[in-house]
């Protein structure tokens, strides 16, 4: 116990990792794991085998390989719990495209994900406490650079497939806010779960209309939480950000052109830039880069300082992906 207490004053960034298992047709044979680079060779460390009789280890707060959906949300609750304590928190699945990162956060409706789980634990534990709570929820994107509302309604739309444009303005005091956000009261787990629904919807619809990829935007949800009666100096409002970031395969390998050229720049370029923001507060830099992309400044005051951060770094299993995740297992061992 004490000796947990300890480490949790490490830090307010942890990185786990999430080792896709292989797919039915992947795994002819069954014995697709055995051979696979990846390797776990305990809760924490990574042996990554690069042939020729190289390998290299990575060491990270937890590593998941073959582990259900129970088993990471066990690992990841008190992040989400730490809000309702008074801290503000962001939490992210990165990787390349088809490694989990939506299975993680959105799931299935047989094995749901962190997303939907944390609204009904922020639920169950507001009606458990004796305390009143005012609990906000919005949804959006970012795609080419660009931040689009999830939350409004198909009715209200122009003929634009793509829903409405938003700006971040900055207050005098340094804080940030999104301009025009829906943010939407909500207070019971039933409603909360029906907004979420509805943006996954739109933003599925939104971009088959437009001939782009949800693989290439960020999708993010923001839970708000303010308590009423607490003492003074809890009174404030804490907030939780959870984001499927958009895959972070580099853009040259994917042989991609025009548009997707450009989805996939604005991409890279984001993730990088979030990178070094979680570079920077791990090291206690006294900059740190917010500015440098719209995803940084959305989140500036919820990633960093008295914030929890939680990156859940996603891998495929397969050799023929191993460029990639050397690519995904740096940029973790960067932020770590
Ligand atoms: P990403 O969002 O990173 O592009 P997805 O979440 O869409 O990847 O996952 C790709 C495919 O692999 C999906 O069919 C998904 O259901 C499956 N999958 C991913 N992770 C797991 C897992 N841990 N267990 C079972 N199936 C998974
Ligand atoms: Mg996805």
């Amino acid at each position: 116990q004490l000796l947990h207490e300890l480490l949790e004053l490490k830090g307010n960034i942890r990185v786990f990792c999430r080792v896709r298992p292989l797919t039915l047709e992947e795994n002819i044979g069954g014995l697709g794991f055995v051979f696979g680079p990846v390797v776990a060779l305990d809760t924490s460390d990574l042996l990554l085998e690069l042939g020729n009789n190289k390998s290299k280890r990575y060491t990270f707060d937890k590593v998941f390989h073959g582990s259900s959906q129970d088993g990471v949300f066990s690992e990841v609750e008190p992040v989400i719990k730490s809000v309702l304590d008074g801290y503000n928190a962001c939490i992210f699945a990165y990787g390349q495209t088809g490694t989990g990162k939506t299975f993680t956060m959105e799931g299935t409706l047989e094995s749901p994900g962190i997303m939907p789980r944390t609204i009904e634990t922020l639920f169950k534990q507001t009606e458990d406490s004796n305390h009143t709570f005012l609990i906000t929820f919005s949804m959006l994107e970012i795609y080419l650079g660009n931040l689009r509302d999830l939350l409004v309604p198909q009715a209200t739309r122009s003929t634009d497939p793509l829903p409405p444009c938003l700006s971040i303005q900055t207050d005098p005091k340094g804080g940030i806010g999104i301009e025009n956000l829906v943010s939407i009261q909500v207070s019971n787990f039933n409603q909360a779960l029906k907004l979420y629904r509805f943006g996954c919807q739109l933003r599925s619809t939104a971009s088959t209309n437009s001939n782009t990829t949800s693989s290439r935007s960020h999708c993010m949800i923001r839970i708000s939480i303010t308590c009423f009666d607490a003492p003074e100096r809890r009174r404030e409002t804490n907030k939780i950000w959870l984001v499927d970031l958009g895959g972070s395969e580099r853009v040259v390998k994917t042989k991609a052109w025009g548009r997707r050229l450009d989805e996939g720049r604005a991409i890279n370029l984001s993730l990088s830039a979030l990178g070094d923001v979680i570079h920077a507060l791990q090291r206690r830099k006294c900059h740190i880069p917010y500015r440098n992309s719209k995803l940084t400044r959305v989140l500036k005051d919820s990633l960093g300082d008295d914030s929890k951060t939680l990156m859940l770094v996603h891998v495929s299993p397969k050799e023929e992906d191993l460029c990639e995740t050397i690519c995904s297992l740096n940029f973790a061992a960067r932020v770590k």
